[in-house]
C-alpha cells in the first residue's frame, strides 16, 4: 500500500482503479497500522471503490481491522447520484457510543465513599453475555415503543429527565426508524437485554477530569477540574448484531442486479433509495434508538446509585454513537450535497454554530467523547469548523492487539492486581475478560487525540481518568 505523506498528520492513498476516490488516513507515522498485521489500510481503499463515494474513503488516527469497512472508517455517498448504504459501514453493534456524566462531586469528597459505589454499581449493571437487563419487556408492543422511540421513551417512562434529551444526538431518537424491517430473530434477541452493557470493550466508568484544555468550552459542557464523571460505553446488544447480519445476507443476494460490484463481500451493499437500502436504514434506525434507550437505563440506574450514596445527582453531559449511518447536508464542491455519511467507530464532531446543536451548547460545538482505556485515560473533544470528514473524528484508542494476543502479552500476571496498584477500582469482569482489555491492547489514546487535533478534526478540551470501572 502506497502511502504518500501529504502532512504531519495526513496520508494519502492515491486513487487507483477501481477505486473512485483516493484514501486519506489522519495519522502520525508512528500510529500507522502495520500493514504485516492489520489490513484497515487495503479496506480503505476498497471501500473507496463503493459507488456514490464523494470526497475520499477516510481513515481516523484509531483505524484498525474490521468487517469489511475498518474501524475508524468514514465513508460519504450521495444519495441523489446512486450512493449506496453498508451494514459493514456501520459495524455489528449499531450506535454503540458513549455517554458522559458528572456530579457535583470532587473526586477528594467521592474517595471515602468510593468503594461502596462502585459495589452498588456493579450490583445495578446488568452485564455479560445475555444475562438480565433493566426492563423485562412483555412483547413486541413495547419494544416496538423503544424502537421507534429510543431515549424519549425511557424519559416518558419515568427513566430520566426532559433536560436529558436535549443532550442526547437526535434528542434521544432517530425519526426514520421502522421495526417492521427488523426480523423476528432481531427482536427474539433484543428483548431480555434492554438496559445492560453487553460483555468486553464495553464499560461503566467512574472517571475525575484531570486536566482541562479549554476552559469555557469545558465550563459550557460543565466539566471542571477534579470533578467526578460517569461514561458509559455499551450499544444495541443481539438485536442490532442481528440486524446487521441479517442485511448484509440480504444486500449480497441483490447488489448484482444493482449492477454493483466491490473487492469484498464484506462490502454487501445497496442504493440508499433501493428497497434494500431503506429497509436497512429503518431496521438500523431501530437498532440505534434501542442503543439510546440502552444508555439511558443504565445512567439512570447510575443516577439513582449517586443519589443514594453521595447524595449528588447525575447530569448528562452528551450521548454520542460511533457506529452508524447517517443521511445528513453538506457542503461538496461548492454546493450542498445529502449524503449518506457511514462513521464506524467514528464519531461524529460538530462544529460551534451548528443548528443540530442544543441553545446551550451552539457556542462551544458538539462535546465529543473518547474512551481510551480502563488504566490510562480518556478524552472530551468538540468539533471545529471546516473539518475534512464531514465533521467526523476517532472513537477510541483503537485496538492494537487481538484479544488472544493481550492475554498472551499479559505473561499470566493478574491484570486486577495491576489495575489496583494504580487506585483503580474493578469489578465485575473475569480475570480472561480484563486481560483481553488491558490498556496495552490499545494505542495511546493520548498519541490519537492528538493526532486527531493535529489533523483538524476536533479540538481538546478535557482530560479524564479511571477511578473504578464496571467492565461488561
Ligand atoms: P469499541 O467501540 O471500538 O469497542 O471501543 C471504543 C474504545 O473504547 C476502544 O478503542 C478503547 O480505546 C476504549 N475502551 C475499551 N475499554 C475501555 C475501558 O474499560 N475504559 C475506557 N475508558 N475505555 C475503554
Ligand atoms: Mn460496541
Ligand atoms: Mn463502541
Amino acid at each position: 500500500m502506497e502511502l504518500v505523506e501529504e502532512s504531519p498528520y495526513r496520508f494519502r492513498i492515491d486513487r487507483h482503479d477501481p477505486m473512485r476516490v483516493p484514501g486519506l488516513v489522519f495519522a502520525s507515522r508512528s500510529l500507522l497500522p502495520d500493514t504485516r498485521a492489520d489490513r484497515s489500510l487495503e479496506q480503505v481503499a476498497n471501500v473507496a471503490t463503493l459507488p456514490g463515494i464523494v470526497g475520499a474513503s477516510y481513515a481516523m488516527p484509531d483505524v484498525h481491522w474490521g468487517y469489511g469497512f475498518p474501524i475508524g472508517g468514514v465513508a460519504a455517498t450521495d444519495v441523489e447520484a446512486g450512493g449506496v448504504v453498508s451494514p459493514g459501514g456501520v459495524g455489528f453493534d449499531i450506535s454503540c457510543g458513549v455517554r458522559l456524566l458528572t456530579a457535583d462531586l470532587h473526586r477528594d469528597e467521592l474517595r471515602p465513599r468510593l468503594d461502596a459505589v462502585m459495589d452498588a454499581l456493579s450490583a445495578a449493571t446488568p452485564r455479560g453475555m445475555g444475562r438480565g437487563a433493566v426492563w423485562h419487556l412483555t412483547g413486541r408492543d413495547e419494544l416496538d415503543a423503544v424502537l421507534r422511540g429510543g431515549s424519549r421513551y425511557a424519559v416518558e417512562r419515568g427513566f430520566g429527565v426532559e433536560r436529558d434529551l436535549h443532550r442526547c444526538e437526535d434528542y434521544g431518537a432517530v425519526h426514520d426508524a421502522d421495526p417492521a424491517q427488523v426480523s423476528e430473530r432481531a427482536i427474539e434477541r433484543g428483548a431480555r437485554q434492554v438496559g445492560s452493557l453487553g460483555s468486553g470493550n464495553h464499560f461503566l466508568e467512574v472517571q475525575a477530569v484531570e486536566q482541562v484544555y479549554d476552559e469555557p468550552v469545558a465550563e459550557a459542557f460543565g466539566l471542571r477540574a477534579g470533578q467526578v464523571c460517569v461514561m458509559i460505553h455499551c450499544g444495541s446488544r443481539g438485536l442490532g448484531h442481528q440486524i446487521c447480519t441479517d442485511y448484509v445476507r440480504a444486500m449480497e443476494k441483490v447488489m448484482g442486479r444493482h449492477g454493483i460490484h466491490v473487492p469484498d463481500r464484506q462490502l454487501a451493499c445497496a442504493p440508499v433509495g433501493s428497497h434494500e437500502g431503506r429497509a436497512y436504514l429503518g431496521a438500523m434506525a431501530a437498532a440505534a434508538n434501542y442503543a439510546r434507550a440502552n444508555r439511558q437505563l443504565l445512567a439512570h440506574a447510575a443516577g439513582q446509585i449517586f443519589e443514594r450514596e453521595t447524595g449528588r445527582r447525575l447530569d448528562l453531559v452528551y450521548d454520542i454513537s460511533h457506529n452508524l449511518a447517517k443521511i445528513e447536508d453538506h457542503a461538496v464542491d461548492g454546493g450542498t450535497r445529502r449524503l449518506c455519511v457511514h462513521r464506524k467507530g467514528a464519531t461524529r464532531a460538530l462544529p460551534p454554530g451548528h443548528p443540530d446543536l442544543p441553545d446551550e451548547l451552539r457556542a462551544a460545538g458538539q462535546p465529543v467523547l473518547i474512551p481510551g482505556s480502563m488504566g490510562t485515560g480518556s478524552y472530551v473533544l468538540t468539533g471545529v469548523a471546516g473539518a475534512p470528514a464531514f465533521a467526523s473524528t476517532c472513537h477510541g484508542a483503537g485496538r492494537v492487539q487481538s484479544r488472544k494476543q493481550a492475554v498472551a502479552a499479559g505473561h499470566g500476571a493478574d491484570p486486577r492486581a495491576q489495575l489496583e496498584a494504580q487506585d483503580i477500582a474493578v469489578r465485575g469482569a473475569s480475570r480472561r475478560g480484563l486481560a483481553e482489555e488491558m490498556p496495552a491492547a490499545y494505542k495511546d489514546v493520548s498519541a490519537v487525540v492528538e493526532a486527531a487535533e493535529g489533523a483538524g478534526l476536533c479540538r481538546k478540551v478535557a482530560r479524564l481518568v479511571p477511578l473504578g470501572v464496571v467492565k461488561g
